[in-house]
């Protein structure tokens, strides 16, 4: 039996090897030799290598937290899902120094017109140096995301699922497929919406169930495009959603109707999308030759709990909606952002004691919100007269700029604001990147630290300076004296006295050093 080789280093190019038996590997057991606790080989061990999993990989490795990413497919997803990074999500790679890499691969759009795809202008002065859309595949996404993990120090086993674990007070045992046994600290469920861990933890996902299941694929036609183009026309009056768009040299994206909603987990077939063009259109476009075929259904499903001990979920595996809007994969990155600096802290001792359950009071209320938006969303498009009407009224409100302004920043996820009690509108929200005498300010926060913007020049983050950067700047564009910026660039104190910012430090980043 084969079984993953795990070094002190990652490979050059960080990807796990699996070339030695279980007996040679420390922490390594199979389940028969499994009697005691093997010693802790990882911090923690990610389920899932998706735009989730890699975010959090990288997030944990700045803290220099030994992560292993265990993803049960071989290769990256090749189906070429385009999906928006929204602003919120492209201020996170601006504040990871990931935004020029990533926006090499993606196409600017207008930030506005996502709101149950109501057209409607971006407002003026939308508060963000990023303030667009950006259209990338996700397989691009995930790849880049991943190489950023890996360069950070990740160490990544394809190939190979987790089945099944167990937690006691020092850590958790982790099964893989193979039958070999891990050991962790902690362990995040970042596998998806079908989440083995979830299943495992015995977490609730209620919701409701698909209605509709969309059938998503790229194939060949058979027939001139003019022809396709007319058909196209005519059905899509009466068919929401259906497509079939040219990507050159004869590929089409063809998106049809499935006729049942099905649990299924694998991809439908050539056939089954013949046989609904055909059913649909009249018609079946002599589609061949397909490049990957999918299916997506429009359940709506959120976790009873983010956490239970020692194991996390985040992104799909605790929250599934309709794609309607765009921000399923933002809100997942943006899930890691959250849990990365959190769970960092416990491992390396100076997490405050309710610093990790944060997470879940954060980020939960998050997704409620998003999947109601997206329940709204879904009813707008219904070609109902009911639902027509609502959209019809809506269309008109939204040229109050405010109303526009509020839903833009909703799906955008520059809106959120955390409960960090009482105090100014800006506390618990996040910082905009801001021009600073260094530059920008996001470039300061590349490391994942803490950061207090001073202008008055005169306090000092003293004891936390092993967490928290200090930035001297009087002239910074901000209006209000100082402010303490999470790792997460979310705004945690207000204020110009070094007291009250003690405490506060404390309440984030525990115990001062010394
Ligand atoms: C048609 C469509 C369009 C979309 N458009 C957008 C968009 O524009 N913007 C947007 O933000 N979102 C969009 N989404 C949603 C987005 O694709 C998902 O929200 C996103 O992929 C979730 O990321 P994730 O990492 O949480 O989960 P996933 O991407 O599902 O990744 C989970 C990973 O875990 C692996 N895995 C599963 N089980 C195990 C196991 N037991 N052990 C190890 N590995 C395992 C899987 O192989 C997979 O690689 C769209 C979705 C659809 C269907």
């Amino acid at each position: 039996m084969h079984s993953p080789q795990f070094t002190a280093e990652p490979s050059s190019n960080g990807t796990v090897e699996r070339d030695f038996t279980v007996g040679d590997v420390p922490g390594l057991r199979s389940p028969a030799s499994g009697a005691g606790r093997a010693p802790l080989t990882f911090d923690v061990i990610i389920a899932g290598c998706g735009p989730t999993g890699a975010m959090l990989a990288a997030e944990l490795r700045l803290h220099d937290v030994r992560v292993l990413v265990v993803e049960k497919e071989t290769e990256p997803v090749s189906f070429v899902r385009i999906v928006g990074l929204h602003i919120r999500s492209l201020e996170l790679m601006a504040m990871r120094g990931l935004l020029d890499r990533v926006l090499q691969h993606g196409r600017q759009r207008p930030a506005g017109g996502f709101f149950a795809a109501i057209p409607k202008p971006v407002p003026e002065g939308l508060d963000s140096a990023y303030a667009y859309l950006l259209g990338i595949p996700q397989p691009v996404i995930v790849h880049l995301l991943e190489e950023h993990a890996i360069e950070l120090g990740a160490q990544v086993l394809r190939d190979c699922a987790v089945a099944g674990f167990e937690q006691d007070d020092e850590g958790v045992t982790v099964e893989l497929s193979g039958g070999e046994r891990l050991r962790s600290r902690y362990l995040v469920g970042c596998d998806g919406a079908r989440s083995t861990v979830r299943k495992l933890l015995g977490v609730g996902f209620p919701g409701e169930p698909s209605q509709t299941d969309t059938l998503m694929g790229e194939m060949k036609v058979g027939v001139p495009q003019e022809e396709v183009a007319a058909k196209v026309a005519e059905i899509s009056k009466n068919h929401q959603p259906f497509w079939l768009r040219p990507f050159g040299e004869g590929v089409y994206s063809v998106v049809v109707p499935a006729a049942v909603v099905s649990d299924r987990a694998e991809p439908p077939t050539l056939e089954d999308f013949k046989q609904r063009l055909r059913t649909i259109a009249g018609t079946d476009f002599g589609v061949h030759s397909p490049r990957w075929l999918s299916r997506f259904g429009d359940a709506t499903r959120l976790a009873e709990r983010y956490r239970v001990g020692r194991v996390l979920l985040a992104g799909d595996a605790a929250h599934i909606h309709p794609p309607i809007g765009g921000q399923g994969l933002n809100l997942g990155v943006q899930d890691a952002f959250n849990l990365g600096w959190k769970l960092a802290a416990q491992i390396r001792g100076w997490a405050p004691e309710t610093l990790l359950d944060t997470y879940q009071a954060e980020r939960h209320p998050v997704a409620e919100d998003v999947l109601d938006n997206t329940r709204a969303q879904v009813q707008l498009l219904s070609a109902e007269p009911g639902p027509q009407a609502v959209r019809r009224l809506l269309t008109e409100l939204m040229d109050f700029d405010e109303v526009n302004r509020h839903l833009i920043e909703k799906i955008t996820a520059i809106g959120i604001r955390y409960d960090f009690g009482e105090g100014p509108d800006l506390l618990g929200r996040r910082l905009r990147d801001i021009d600073v005498q260094q530059g920008h300010l996001y470039g300061l926060l590349h490391r994942g630290r803490g950061l207090l913007l001073d202008r008055t020049e005169r306090l000092t983050v003293g004891g936390w300076s092993d967490r928290v950067d200090y930035l001297a700047d009087p002239t910074a564009v901000l209006d209000v004296p100082c402010v303490l910026l999470r790792p997460d660039g979310h705004v945690a104190w207000i204020g110009d006295d070094q007291q009250d910012l003690d405490g506060h430090l404390s309440r984030w980043f525990g115990k001062p050093a010394g």
